[in-house]
């Protein structure tokens, strides 16, 4: 093919440029006009004519990364939780201030429109939003990435709460259309279920499958102030046939369409994440689904420029974000081996060097594995591959005896198949044997994942276990998300800060400086009022500004332990009821998150915090003493929002339970102090902050792992604290639940008799005196501000480019490419 010269035109970023492709935007991409456009019409107009601009940058490094034959990295999550992306590109273009004039020169106000953007919300928490901070960091760094997921057409579900209660809705973010992702129709690759195998000539067919295609939407992802950008990849599920063809001459129509529709629900909803799923086929075929489809799509990109596999694992670094996708290693070996005919030993070679593998928990019952049964009905092929990736590796893990391994016992324990009951493939372990590096994301989760859940494998390949504490990106949680903080940081500092996080550190030198403190704290303030503008038009509560601000704002699990902050907050109740004249510090705790719908006993908790926030809130000797906020629909937009409001950081999971925390970081960067367990990336904070500016409270995890072996009793905990005994009482009578009293006896019960499974009342004294020294600091004032500001100038290695710089260095071992710019 001939290069022929397009003509276009290389838009320009002033003000002047931007009216005029809005207003083009408007009129050839939506179709109206300036009348007839509803605010609706103007934001799709507008993201129109940013994403031109992306475009010009996309084709450039796509193109430079052909030339330069770069190796690539391709990102695989089940979850992108990606959030809005109109403000986001438009700051990574620097073009926001002129967008907004140019909008407003057309009678249009942009900060209506920004709200009007529906959350791409296609994750559930931490896990999903590390992937998008990820892809940000690539594309900022230049690192040749591409992020491969699914296209779900529900989204995490948006959470309304009805009297107290978590009400769930269907999220159809595309609704109004997607103006930032390109279909690519061309695109799509069959994905085959069922059937059987047969040996034919030497090699292994797989055959009398049914089909589904995997077609390809391709969204833009923007470096930010480079020409450089990425590519995220998401699948969808296309039928492979329009309609049965014989149910539809029969004139059956409904069945003719009935089986298209069944092929398609592979991409149609995203799982919520609970411990409950395992069994379910759905979610095994969109795990087979999506992974696939990418090892297709990456072995046609390298067979593009390429004759022969020879180069193959010097061009191509596969990252599995935890074991959602490790079927993409059974995939890939099937595409070697059976289609493009690899001999088996050279694809293994292949495969070793190309995959890396993230954990994410150190929770047993969290940890992936399906039943036999189930993969040979469905994925017959692959599970012959994992039978022989198996045999080969307990054979030289049973010959390895200098390492001292080769009882029964121990081979038992490794085997990718647990034999015990109905036989289940254990996937992390698959993904172990199968990848060169294996990494948790703090120092904490990597020890303690090589101690225990892996310590056979750590045993076995200790060269193969590191560390890569998680990040998070500067441009998101504080260029975006807080105006006044980012703009006082750039007045002090400069602006390098959004691209070398390290130099936040330079704010040290005005640390003590009075002006700077106060203009800190006014930061703070302007954000405290702009999240309780919309507190009280939800609620028709004031709030105090000038109050400590308290949140606990993450996904609602047993673990992460709101139940320990619910207890705080009916204690401080009960003490400012016994004693109001005390000087109390105003305080105002938040929480806010989801709970997995099948999970019975977070959707409880949520309703005892809206139960005690209605009698917390409408007591008259509290006044503004206490409030106590749920605020509904936690997700990407609702954390920009809330999060440049706290003073103080809620990170209380029993200890050894949360693998990192991003949600740590996103507040301190933003002044909050960490009332935090020895748990996750809290540690790593405390040692970057400085111990003088965290509160850490509660039992390590040592200290939890000697509990649970000394025989835990929580009923003596509770039999001999005055306050706690008083606070789970009121729980247990239904003092928050006058209109049915035995709405929270299952909480009491699973705290004082049923062995309190996270330790909540080991940590309960310890956690009360800790908030009782947050008090006393708060009201020194300059003290706090100088603790706030310290928080702030230490989170340079939290930034997701430290992490990515990481990943590309030790991991995936590559390069930026040269974007000539
Ligand atoms: C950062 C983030 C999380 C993760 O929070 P943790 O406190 O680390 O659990 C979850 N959900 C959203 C929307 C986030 O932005």
């Amino acid at each position: 093919m001939t290069a022929v010269g397009l003509e276009f035109d290389q838009l320009k970023s002033s003000a002047d440029a931007l009216r005029r492709s809005v207003s083009n935007r408007l009129m050839y991409g939506v179709g109206k006009d300036a009348v007839t456009a509803r605010p609706q019409d103007w934001l799709h107009a507008a993201a129109l004519a940013v994403r031109d601009r992306l475009v010009e940058r996309w084709m450039v490094t796509t193109r430079r990364q052909y030339d330069q034959d770069a190796k690539r990295v391709y990102y695989l999550s089940m979850e992108f939780l990606i959030g809005r992306t109109f403000s986001n590109a438009l700051l990574a273009l620097g073009i926001h201030d002129a967008m907004k004039e140019a909008l407003a020169s057309l009678g249009v106000d942009m900060d209506a429109l920004i709200d009007l953007e529906p959350d791409a919300a296609l994750g559930n928490g931490g896990l999903g939003r590390l992937a998008a901070c990820f892809l940000d960091s690539m594309a900022t760094l230049g690192i040749p990435g591409f992020g491969y997921g699914i296209r779900y057409d529900y989204g995490m579900f948006r959470q309304q709460i009805v009297n107290g209660e978590q009400v769930e809705e269907p999220d159809y973010w595309l609704r109004s259309g997607n103006p930032w992702e390109f279909p690519r129709p061309e695109v799509q690759y069959p994905v085959h279920f069922g059937g059987r195998t047969v040996q034919r000539n030497g090699t292994v067919e797989w055959i009398e499958t049914h089909t589904v295609n995997a077609m390809a939407y391709d969204t833009i992802i923007p470096g930010y102030a480079t020409s450089a950008t990425n590519t995220l990849r998401l699948w969808s599920a296309r039928a492979c046939e329009e309609l049965d063809l014989s149910a539809f001459n029969q004139g059956d129509y409904q069945r003719a369409v009935e089986a298209r529709n069944l092929s398609e629900n592979v991409s149609r909803l995203l799982y919520p994440d609970d411990s409950t799923m395992a069994g379910r086929e759905l979610r095994l075929r969109q795990e087979y689904f999506f992974v696939s489809a990418t090892m297709q799509d990456l072995i046609r990109r390298y067979l593009r420029t390429h004759s022969t596999f020879g180069r193959f694992s010097d061009k191509v670094a596969v990252h599995l974000n935890d074991t959602h996708p490790v079927l993409a290693i059974p995939e890939l070996i099937r595409l070697l081996v059976d289609v493009h005919h690899m001999p088996w030993d050279e694809a293994m070679g292949h495969i070793k060097r190309v995959f890396s593998y993230t954990n994410h928990t150190l929770m047993p019952e969290a940890l992936e594995t399906w039943d036999v049964e189930l993969l040979s009905r469905l994925l017959p092929r692959h599970l012959e591959i994992i039978f022989d990736i198996n045999a080969a590796f307990l054979r030289e893990a049973s010959e390895s005896k200098e390492k001292g391994v080769h009882d029964l016992d121990f081979i038992r324990r490794i085997s990718l198949v647990d034999e015990y009951g109905q036989r289940r493939v254990r996937m992390a372990y698959l993904a172990i044997v199968a990848s060169h590096t294996v990494n948790g994301v703090s120092k904490l989760h990597s020890q303690l994942m090589t101690r225990h859940i892996f310590a056979d494998f750590a045993r076995l390949f200790p060269e193969r276990f590191t560390n890569v504490t998680n990040g998070i990106t500067p441009r998101r949680w504080l260029a975006q998300a807080s105006p006044p903080l980012a703009r006082l940081v750039d007045e002090t500092i400069g602006t390098q800060w959004r691209k070398d996080l390290f130099e936040l550190g330079a704010l040290r030198k005005v640390a003590g400086d009075a002006a700077f403190e106060e203009a800190f704290r006014a930061a703070k303030r302007e954000n405290k009022v702009r999240l309780i503008q919309r507190m009280t038009a939800r609620t028709g509560l004031a709030f105090n500004p000038d109050a400590l601000f308290d949140m606990q704002v993450k996904r609602m699990h047993e673990y992460k332990r709101q139940l320990l902050n619910v207890l705080h907050v009916i204690t401080r109740y009960n003490r400012i009821v016994q004693a109001p004249e005390r000087d109390w510090v105003p305080r105002v705790v938040l929480f806010a998150g989801k709970a997995a719908s099948a999970y019975r006993m977070a959707k409880t908790i949520i309703r005892l915090i809206n139960d005690v926030a209605e009698k917390v809130n409408h007591d008259p000797v509290v006044g503004d003493r206490l409030k106590v906020v749920f605020v509904p629909n936690y997700g990407v937009s609702v954390a920009e929002v809330v999060i440049p409001a706290a003073d103080l950081s809620e990170q209380i999971s029993t200890a050894g339970t949360e693998a990192s925390g991003t949600g740590n970081m996103k507040l301190a960067l933003n002044g909050a102090l960490t009332m935090g367990t020895l748990d996750g990336a809290n540690i790593e904070i405390g040692e970057a902050v400085g111990a003088d500016n965290i509160f850490i409270f509660g039992n390590t995890a040592d200290q939890v792992d000697a509990l649970r072996g000394a025989g835990y009793r929580p009923r003596q905990i509770y039999e001999e604290n005055a306050g706690l005994r008083m606070a789970l009482d009121q729980i247990r009578r239904g003092f928050f639940a006058p209109d049915d009293p035995a709405r929270y006896q299952e909480i009491f019960h699973t705290l004082v008799d049923w062995g309190d499974h996270y330790m909540v009342l080991a940590d309960y004294a310890a956690f009360v005196q800790a908030q009782e020294a947050a008090d006393r600091r708060f009201v020194d004032v300059r003290s706090w501000t100088a603790s706030a500001i310290e928080n702030v100038a230490g989170m340079g290695m939290f930034s997701s480019d430290r992490a990515i710089a990481e990943y590309a260095r030790e991991i995936w071992h590559t390069k930026p490419v040269d974007t000539g710019r």
